[in-house]
């Protein structure tokens, strides 16, 4: 079966933890969208990875893996990945597959970012000015530099001297000069070489030879460009129809949908939070949780679980089924609450609105759970869940309409409970835990 992991909040949602587990049951786990502003932390033998670009499935030897089209590639970036992963002994020769359709972050991306979000004042959307929006931007104005022109040493160069001429434009000055982009471009383009291919037409090859798929998507659902918080967004689509135009296959490849959602929620820059807890509620959550941004560590806001916006994300990528992760984090709390609507003047809204001006006007409406004291932090069992927690998990189940299928208890891969074993047995064949 092919299997699509989407974050089904904010992101930081623990995608890293689950694809690097699931990984093993799959030939071959396949990005879709965003560039390395996406960190997922994985923690394998007592030892951390932060990976950026490359997908969690490189820590498993068998497993190939893919940059698709829908992502934008700063290749600085990706070396340096490349790099840090061979130190720790991990290679991704003839196991790291580059879309040629891919679009290039260049450095004239990065100080547009910086110069663009200096500019929007209290607007700000709290980008990580890696120049991935930038980047994005050039794609949709039908200027953007893709992997496969960087064969092409005229193109290259007429379209690096234009990006250079842009961003000096908007800086005032010229810092920047084009040569020295072309030639440090041109260096990393030569060890790209051996990677770059068509992604489309390499995973039609892996379906049609019996071999199972992971799509893996980056940030989540809330910075959808289409469906979350805009403009508080990212600028590509972290829900699964991200999938289909990011990879280059059709919806039917996609054979189930996995939403993964923290037992609380975070989000980090600026935009709508509705169940946001601010103060020291919100500060406890925060260390309990080390609530803090893998690549930017910038800190995470925090807040109770969104029934309102999990629905939405159930609704807008068709999931199947949640994994719930940090439910050790809600250890010891007395209650738990749970937003459960909006109320908005004299209505409750139980759909996410559109406009930001009408989710400013609203406030939760929360149940609270009882909490439980006996700790769930390093459970592996669903039985060995304490009755709190489980009651908690069957809540969620019936707010949001899709069942639970696994709880992670822990950052290690083994910190994992499988609550619904039937369906772990038919999606990734048993034995998870
Ligand atoms: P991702 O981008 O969705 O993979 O999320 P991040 O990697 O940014 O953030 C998840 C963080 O939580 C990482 O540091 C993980 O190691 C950690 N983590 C994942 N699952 C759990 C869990 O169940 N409990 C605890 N305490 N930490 C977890």
């Amino acid at each position: 079966m092919n299997i699509a992991v989407v974050g089904a909040q904010w992101g930081d949602e623990g995608k890293g933890k689950i694809v690097d587990l699931v990984a093993p049951r799959f030939s071959v786990v396949a990005r879709y969208q965003g560039g390395h502003n996406a960190g997922h932390t994985v923690h394998v033998g007592g030892r951390r990875f932060v990976l950026r670009l490359i997908p969690s499935g490189i820590l498993h030897p068998g497993v190939t893996c893919i940059i698709g089209n829908g992502l934008v590639v700063d290749l600085k970036a990706l070396f340096e990945e490349v790099d840090e992963l061979a130190v720790a002994g991990i290679t991704v020769d003839g196991r790291l597959l580059v879309s040629d359709r891919a679009h290039l972050i260049l450095p004239y991306h990065r100080d547009i970012d910086r110069l663009s979000e200096a500019g929007l004042g209290a607007r700000k959307i709290g980008t990580t000015s890696r120049g991935i929006g930038p980047a994005y931007e050039d794609k949709a104005g039908r200027r953007g530099l893709r992997v496969c022109d960087l064969t092409d040493a005229s193109t290259l160069e007429e379209q690096i001297r234009d990006g250079v001429e842009r961003r000096n434009r908007l800086a005032g000055d010229d810092t920047l000069d084009w040569r020295d982009v072309l030639q440090q471009t041109s260096i990393l383009a030569e060890r790209l070489r051996p990677w770059i291919g068509d992604v489309s037409v390499a995973l039609a090859r892996a379906m049609a030879g019996g071999r199972a798929i992971l799509f893996e998507g980056a940030q989540g659902t809330m910075l959808d460009l289409d469906h979350g918080t805009y403009p508080y967004v990212t600028s590509s689509s972290a829900t699964v129809g991200g999938a289909c135009t990011g990879l280059g296959v059709g919806p039917r490849s996609v054979h189930a949908v996995l939403g993964i959602a923290k037992a609380y929620t975070t989000r980090v820059g600026e935009g709508p939070f509705p169940t946001e807890l601010l103060g020291p509620a919100g500060d406890a959550l925060r260390a309990k949780g080390n609530e803090f941004g893998a690549v930017t560590g910038r800190p995470r806001r925090c807040g109770w679980f969104d029934a309102v916006q999990v629905r939405h994300s159930v609704r807008v990528n068709g999931l199947d089924a949640l994994v719930v992760t940090k439910m050790d984090v809600l250890d010891g709390l007395d209650g738990v609450p749970i937003g459960v609507g909006y109320r908005c003047g004299a209505d409750t809204l139980t759909e996410f609105p559109a406009s930001l001006r009408k989710l400013q006007q609203c406030t939760p409406v929360f149940e609270t759970m009882p909490g439980w004291h006996a700790p769930t932090a390093g459970v592996r069992s669903a039985a060995a869940l304490p009755a709190g927690a489980q009651a908690y998990l069957r809540r969620l189940e019936e707010l949001t309409g899709v069942p639970v299928l696994l709880v992670s208890t822990g950052a290690a891969r083994e910190d994992t409970v499988v609550r619904n074993e039937p369906l772990a047995s038919t999606w990734f064949g048993g034995g998870l835990s």
